[in-house]
């Protein structure tokens, strides 16, 4: 019957599989909650997004370590600190990890714009010579390209996820509590924080602080701990895919 109901109404079969890798692999993770210290990213009436990004991150961390054996996770920064784009793209590299993910939150023109966005580097926005060997390391994100692309679609994949309330038995009571009225987006862009970042990277933009409905999920622990939970999800079948 479920499988009919997939079927039918084509949710859960386009989703990869529960993932949780294998506990004798081991794999570093950064994640950069973005801004901090004298830099607050958004604020809006005193609810600022380096605080937002920071929480965000350190669920994240949680829930990666928690199901996965096989996987340490790095903050970039774990209190109100500020670090350049530049710091934050040399500690990854030096932690030689396997993926980078910067967390922001967004302010909108519109501020009926909602939703999250998922962003990886655009290659044709960098003017890079061919060769690593001559690559001045600002560019050397554009050997990553092809595997950021496809991280920010996982990503985008299991928030999108998100948004189906499922009601089949046995489903994961987390995954279910639907974050409604998000929408799937992954997107190239010239991103200045990713520059340097030697691995495949991504920005997360949770949703935009100037939106009403966005501003009260990204406020609210139990929803951000959903999104959490899709992009540990996503994080944990990346890193199998990649095995
Ligand atoms: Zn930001």
């Amino acid at each position: 019957m479920a499988v009919i109901a997939a079927m039918l109404f084509g949710t859960r079969d386009t989703m990869p599989p529960e993932a949780d890798i294998a506990q004798n692999t081991s794999y570093t993770v950064v994640i950069d909650p973005a801004h901090g210290g004298g830099d607050w990213g958004v604020n809006v009436h005193g609810i600022m997004e380096k605080d937002i990004n920071l929480k965000a991150a350190k669920l994240i961390k949680l829930k990666l370590e928690k199901a996965n054996a096989g996987i340490t996770v790095v903050l970039t920064r774990d209190n109100d600190s500020f670090l350049t784009d530049a710091a934050r793209a040399g500690f990854a590299n030096s932690k030689k990890a396997s993926l980078f993910i910067s967390i922001h939150c967004d302010y909108s023109a519109n501020p009926q714009a909602e939703g999250y966005k998922v962003y990886y580097s655009a290659g044709d926005n960098i003017a890079g010579p061919a060769g690593r060997e001559v690559l001045d390391w600002t560019r050397v994100q554009l050997y990553h390209i092809g595997e950021s692309m496809k991280l920010a679609a996982f990503i985008s994949q299991y928030m999108q996820a998100s948004l189906i309330p499922e009601s089949g038995a046995g489903a994961n009571a987390e995954a279910n509590s639907a974050v409604a009225g998000k929408y799937r987006k992954e997107q190239s862009a010239a991103l200045a924080s990713l520059e340097g970042v030697d691995m495949p990277a991504v920005v997360v933009e949770l949703g935009n602080l100037n939106n009403s409905n966005d501003l009260s999920y990204l406020k609210d622990e139990k929803t951000l701990n959903t999104m959490a939970y899709h992009i540990k999800e996503a994080i944990s079948y990346f890193l199998k895919d990649k095995k």
